[in-house]
């Protein structure tokens, strides 16, 4: 098992875990549960992706230029206004941050 990435969170940690899986890669996210095990709150522990087979390891690093590619590079126009209150809400946030509605897909 190699460890392929170091993720901000763990959201980010299983978007990358299922966007391998979309392309037959199968992976585990480790490190973000560690809370408790010694007592005390964890300290800079970020969720890790590790990569189960070996022999995956460069398609899957191929894979995760992609997705940190789709990361930071969402397309134009993706700020949305929000229905309950009317506010425009940048495009990488999914909850109006003036009133707490939840962004609708589609
Ligand atoms: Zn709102």
């Amino acid at each position: 098992m190699q460890r392929l990435y170091e993720a901000r969170d763990r959201f980010e940690a299983q978007w990358l875990k299922d966007f391998l899986a979309d392309h037959h890669i199968e992976s585990v996210v480790l490190g973000d549960y560690l809370s408790g095990a010694a007592g005390d709150l964890p300290v800079n522990v970020f969720p890790a992706v590790w990569v189960v087979e070996d022999r995956d390891l460069t398609r899957a690093r191929e894979l995760l230029r992609e997705f940190q590619h789709q990361l930071t590079a969402p397309p134009e126009g993706w700020a949305w206004r929000c229905p309950e209150c009317g506010e425009v809400v940048e495009a990488q946030f999914q909850i109006c941050w003036n009133c707490g509605a939840i962004r609708e897909k589609g």
